[in-house]
């Protein structure tokens, strides 16, 4: 199943009959939000268990057709990755550590029974989209292009086994900032009777199906007027795990920074691991460990706990500023974003950015 390291693909490019006309491009890329703007093209690669990946193609983004008793549709094997392409000061678009998505990614379709996609092929994808795309870079505060690489299990048949035939995708999407900057901190509700994923399970794995699952803790959340719910662990209802698509830190008066360590029921985000190298590096203390939404609390109301934040790549880093579970509300520090989440934000959109040097190789320029 593990496909050739080095392997590379020749890209067709498939010209575009009609691309958005560039007025209507500039107006959908003045105030992109998020994930509903999607650029002019995508790549498209396909697998079949007899040839490998083969048949990769640059060309224009417009519907699939696929037969009903596509896989994927029944027994969802289907996993993804979400990555930005930025704009340095100096006018580069580059891409932040993409080949940690491209790892990530072949982790995760190790769980799912997928083929691996060579890294090479991978960043190359990606790469290759956004050059083709770049004038769809939106030219906002915080704008960047959102990019989705993607695959999922396309054969036609019904038997449960891992499918022979797959395709990977790469969709674009301008955004600008997930949550504005500034915006006051999300308030998140603890959920105590769902969870996300359970030892053993596809929790550290970037499937749709994880997804599928929260959406009801998560409207849950929001029907209790939440932003987003936070998941505990699924053995003991007790120690705090992530968010439906957020890894979460926690910052003390004594200067240490706690994160919940990764058992395999939580998402290893790239923002994540960013996050802990720079924390690091500027002398904090950084545990990986076990905490319980009681001790959150005990923590919280004692003065213990100054800071809390949520952190992935779509939204940077986003300051928790209150949390309730069944047994009632406590809110963290002042309730805003405080010192060392607007530090640690700055640093790492600063070098995203280009405007604080990369002194990791996080940063790879495309162009
Ligand atoms: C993608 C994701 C994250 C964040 O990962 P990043 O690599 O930082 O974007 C966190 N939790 C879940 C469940 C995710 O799917």
């Amino acid at each position: 199943m593990h496909a050739t390291a080095g392997q590379s693909l020749d890209f067709a490019r498939i010209p575009h009959p009609s691309p958005v006309p560039a007025a209507e491009r500039n107006t959908l890329i003045a105030a992109p939000g998020f994930g509903t703007v999607f650029t002019d093209h995508m790549v498209m690669i396909e697998y079949d268990a007899d040839r490998g990946w083969h048949s990769a193609t640059l060309g224009p983004r417009g519907p699939l057709s696929l037969d009903p008793a596509c896989a994927v549709l029944h027994y969802a094997q289907e996993i993804f990755e979400g990555m930005k392409a930025y704009k340095l000061a100096d006018g580069t678009m580059a891409l932040f550590r993409p080949e940690q998505n491209a790892r990530r990614f072949n982790d995760s379709a190790d769980r799912l029974a997928m083929p691996n996609l060579p890294e090479k092929v991978f960043v190359e994808a990606v790469r290759r989209l956004v050059l083709a795309d770049k004038d769809w870079f939106p030219m906002v505060e915080g704008g960047s292009i959102y990019l989705r690489p993607f695959m999922f299990a396309s054969e036609a048949f019904l038997g449960v086994r891992p499918a022979k035939q797959y395709k990977f995708l790469v969709i674009a999407s301008p955004s600008g900032n997930y949550f504005k900057s500034g915006a006051p901190a999300v308030s998140i509700w603890v959920s105590e009777n769902y969870t996300r994923a359970a030892p053993g399970g596809t929790g550290a794995a970037k499937c749709g199906g994880n997804y599928a699952a929260s959406l009801v803790p998560h409207a849950n959340a929001v029907a209790r007027g939440f932003d987003q719910v936070c998941f505990l662990d699924a053995a003991e209802h007790k120690w705090i795990e992530e968010l439906g698509g957020m890894n979460l830190f926690f910052a003390f008066e004594d200067g240490t920074l706690l994160t919940p360590q990764l058992t395999g029921t939580i998402l290893p985000g790239i923002t994540r691991d960013s996050i802990i190298k720079l924390a690091r590096e500027e002398g904090l203390t950084v545990k990986e460990g076990r905490y319980s939404f009681d001790q959150w609390r005990a923590d919280a109301e004692s003065g213990h706990l100054l800071e809390t934040f949520a952190c992935g790549t779509a939204a940077v880093v986003t300051p928790v500023g209150r949390v309730a579970g069944a047994a009632g509300e406590f809110t963290i520090g002042g309730g805003g974003p405080g010192q060392l989440t607007e530090r640690i934000r700055e640093k790492l959109v600063g070098i995203q950015r280009g405007t604080i040097k990369d002194r990791h190789g996080w940063v790879h320029r495309i162009d």
